[in-house]
């Protein structure tokens, strides 16, 4: 079977085509014959070294397609069970071995392409809207990258929630785009002070929340926009890690509130990742969710796909097709 491995960490070059044994699974393990394959900013993290991995590195972690085999000690999912999964690695491959207890039977009308757009992001918008801060009517958030995989879908939870939603964007295409998926006001954050525009929409006061996946360029004026004693939720790094503060400086700016999570911790038992899977993908499935794909990739152009992600080139969900 074809996988993308990388052996050395590095750009998007060091990304190879190769051809390995297919792996039967072991206990508790299902063999998915991929349809679709889910890219995320994490699996360029892996790829140039800035979240670590024993080489060769096999990248990718989220997919949708049919289980061709089950290993022993597997309840509730069958060979021939239309499935989806994130937050195992290796789904960049026309087939994954996957630990059972990650994988999600799909709705009959789901298909291959929305279950793989759907999973990882679409869980991360759940946790940060619903569990990280729990927004409700009358709280204001506001979510960078808001024409993003991952901010478009944060969009949507947080109107369903009833909050107002202030997305940041960098130019006036991708502001059309969060516009259309709920945001109440867009900040071309490539354009002012976007801190400074935050206080003037909220009449000075600042927000209850902001949900930063940019980093290390957002996140002196992220925690500028807070209410005292809001909530900075650091989920990301786009622009590059957040460097290191003094406690101290959260009491200076307010008694804010720091937190940097991560989805795995928020889908820790079986439980809580059927929960949040059996939310997300039923929404999208009824239509209360809308997926944005940006656009799909065969497999061996895993290269571009990583170059057009990391240029801000992309709205929406980029999907490799093996
Ligand atoms: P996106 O589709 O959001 O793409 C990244 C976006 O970030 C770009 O389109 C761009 O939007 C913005 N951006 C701002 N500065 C930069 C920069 N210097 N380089 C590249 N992009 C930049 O990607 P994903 O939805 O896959 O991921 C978004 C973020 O969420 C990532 O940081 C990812 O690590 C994080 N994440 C975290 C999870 C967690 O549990 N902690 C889980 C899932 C995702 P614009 O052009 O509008 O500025």
């Amino acid at each position: 079977m074809k996988q993308i491995l990388v052996r050395e960490c590095g750009g998007p070059e060091k990304m190879e085509l190769v051809e390995v044994a297919k792996h039967a699974p072991g206990r508790g393990q299902v063999l998915v014959k991929l349809a679709s394959i889910g890219v995320n900013f994490i699996d360029i993290y892996f790829r140039t070294g800035l979240y670590k991995a024993p080489a060769p590195v096999s990248l990718g972690m989220e997919g949708a397609g049919v289980v061709e085999a089950v290993g022993e000690g597997v309840d509730g999912v069958k060979t021939g069970d239309r499935v989806a999964y994130c937050m195992v690695r290796g789904s960049y491959a026309e087939y994954a071995v996957v630990p059972a207890a990650q994988i999600v039977v799909l709705p009959a009308e789901l298909d291959f392409q929305s279950a793989s757009a759907a999973m990882l992001q679409g869980m991360t918008a759940h946790y940060l809207t619903h569990s990280t801060y729990a927004l409700k009517l009358g709280v204001t958030c506001l979510v960078h990258a808001a024409a993003g995989g991952t901010g478009g879908l944060i969009i949507q939870m947080a109107k369903m929630r009833g909050a107002r939603v202030i997305g940041t964007v960098s130019t006036r295409e991708k502001a059309v785009l969060a516009k259309e998926s709920g945001a109440d006001e867009v900040i071309l954050y490539t354009e002012c002070e976007f801190d400074q525009e935050v206080k003037h929409l909220t009449g000075g006061r600042g927000v209850d929340v902001v949900y930063d996946s940019v980093g290390a360029a957002t996140f002196m004026r992220s925690l500028d926009s807070l209410k005292p004693r809001g909530m900075m939720v650091t989920f990301g790094n786009a622009s590059g890690p957040v460097p290191a503060i003094e406690p101290l400086l959260l009491n200076q700016k307010g008694s804010l509130f720091l937190t940097r999570p991560a989805l795995a911790h928020y889908a820790a038992t079986r439980e809580e990742l059927l929960a949040r899977a059996n939310d997300v993908l039923g929404w999208v499935a009824s239509g209360k969710l809308k997926l944005r794909i940006g656009r799909t990739y065969p497999l061996a152009h895993v290269a571009q796909a990583h170059i057009d992600l990391a240029s801000r080139a992309t709205a929406g969900k980029l999907l490799l097709i093996p």
